[in-house]
């Protein structure tokens, strides 16, 4: 199992940067990869903490998701002999750092500034260019520290999108059980277990979140986090990613840049849930209460393009054993099924 050592989940907790550093017993010099638009929201909290605590840094801003940034990230931690990497942001610059980290052996540290994902903290990074439209295996981060005033300074939209990565657990492990059950894959029933919690959490209580609740922002961090640790346990993206996923993906070939991740595999799950024989209904209804889209109209995806995911979605990745697999779709299986469920 690869475990983060140390996570740091609290308000404010972004001043305490360099102490929770040293806690870890790190020292030296630090690459700080962020966004353009990031730096100016954190800078003011991160440098005083860096400097009382003896830290040297130097920022490396990341604009893409892609090989490049990687290789810029990774240079420039070679030429300023960085010890550790941080990645602080939502997403992208979180993924650049922690590959970026994983190329030159070295520890890396999450920051996440929203709550979209579990890429914040799940040893898989998704890179744009690698040859594949799923995520690289890397070393999970060493430590994490969410600060929950930052965090819920985020749009409201990106918590949204968190409980749609939250909810695809419920056909993700269903799939793990398929798999399980069919061609007799590794199946780690804790894993899968920690994996649904936050799924559970999602649709329990979807109809009293308050996404401008900090308690409530917290527990969805958490769970993301969670989902991350159920990654790392399992060894694999299994308990966190499966047909919805695959569906996600799938878009995300068809160079579809509509919607964010956890939008398009929210709508990916309603779609597994009713062809896993699951109550696809209860997770609309989930979706619906926490402000999630559950229309591909609502993230500019064309009916079109959902048809020809759905279709495509187990070629992207056909070591991947899903409800796909038994319930092969062609054109007018997949059309049925995105009518039905008023995903088109
Ligand atoms: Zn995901």
């Amino acid at each position: 199992m690869d475990l983060p050592r140390r996570i740091l989940v609290g308000q404010g907790v972004l001043e305490q940067l360099g102490e929770f550093l040293k806690g870890l017993g790190f020292s030296g010099k630090l690459l700080l990869v962020s966004g353009p638009n990031v730096k100016p929201r954190v800078n003011d909290q991160v440098m005083p903490t860096l400097t009382k605590n003896q830290f040297e840094s130097v920022w490396y801003l990341a604009h893409a998701p892609g090989t490049k940034d990687v290789e810029e990230a990774s240079s420039i931690a070679r030429s300023e002999r960085a010890d550790l990497i941080i990645g602080i942001g939502g997403g992208k610059s979180v993924d650049v750092a922690k590959l970026a980290a994983h190329r030159m052996n070295l520890p890396f540290i999450s920051v996440p500034t929203s709550a979209s994902h579990d890429g914040i903290i799940s040893p898989f990074a998704s890179i744009r260019g690698l040859g594949r439209p799923y995520s690289h295996p890397c070393r999970p981060p060493i430590g994490i520290l969410a600060d929950i005033d930052l965090i819920s300074q985020a749009p409201s939209r990106l918590l949204s999108s968190g409980c749609g990565d939250l909810i695809a657990k419920l056909t993700a492990v269903r799939d793990w059980e398929f798999a399980r059950d069919d061609v007799k894959e590794y199946y780690a029933k804790y894993a899968a277990k920690l994996a649904l919690l936050g799924a559970e959490m999602v649709t329990r209580e979807a109809e009293h979140i308050d996404l401008g609740d900090k308690e409530v922002v917290r527990d969805i961090v958490e769970a993301l986090i969670s989902s991350g640790v159920a990654a790392g346990i399992a060894g694999s993206s299994r308990p966190c990613s499966g047909s919805e996923h695959l569906f996600t993906h799938a878009l995300d070939l068809m160079s579809t840049n509509s919607g964010l991740h956890g939008e398009k595999c929210g709508i990916g799950t309603i779609l597994m849930s009713k062809l896993q024989g699951k109550d696809w209904k209860k997770v609309k209804e989930s979706l619906i209460a926490v402000n999630a889209p559950t229309k591909a109209s609502q993230i500019g995806i064309s009916s079109e393009d959902v048809i020809q995911a759905l279709v495509t979605a187990q070629s992207v990745r056909p070591e991947r054993y899903t409800i796909l697999n038994k319930q092969k779709l062609d054109r007018q299986k997949a059309e049925e099924l995105a009518e039905t469920t008023g995903v088109i």
